[in-house]
């Protein structure tokens, strides 16, 4: 029913989901790894974990929108 595998649109997505994902991980562990340590760079990292975190948001919005577009007949299904 669905074509997931042989879109291309979604493989890109994914990739961009998941490198948005691994970015905001990479963050994530840097600052846990600061904390208590260094808490300049503990500072510093809330920003770059905010838009991390948004990219990634941003990127999963993309698939879901892309989904209800182009792969299911009911885009009202979509709607969280
Ligand atoms: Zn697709």
């Amino acid at each position: 029913m669905t074509r997931e595998t042989s879109c291309q649109k979604c493989v890109a997505l994914w990739r961009e989901y998941q490198s948005a994902t691994r970015e905001h991980v990479a963050l994530l562990k840097e600052q846990e790894h600061v904390a208590g340590v260094e808490t300049l760079r503990f500072v510093e990292l809330e920003p770059l974990i905010e838009l991390a975190a948004a990219k990634r948001d941003a990127a999963r919005f993309g698939i879901r929108v892309h989904l209800a577009a182009e792969h299911y007949d009911a885009p009202h299904v979509m709607t969280a």
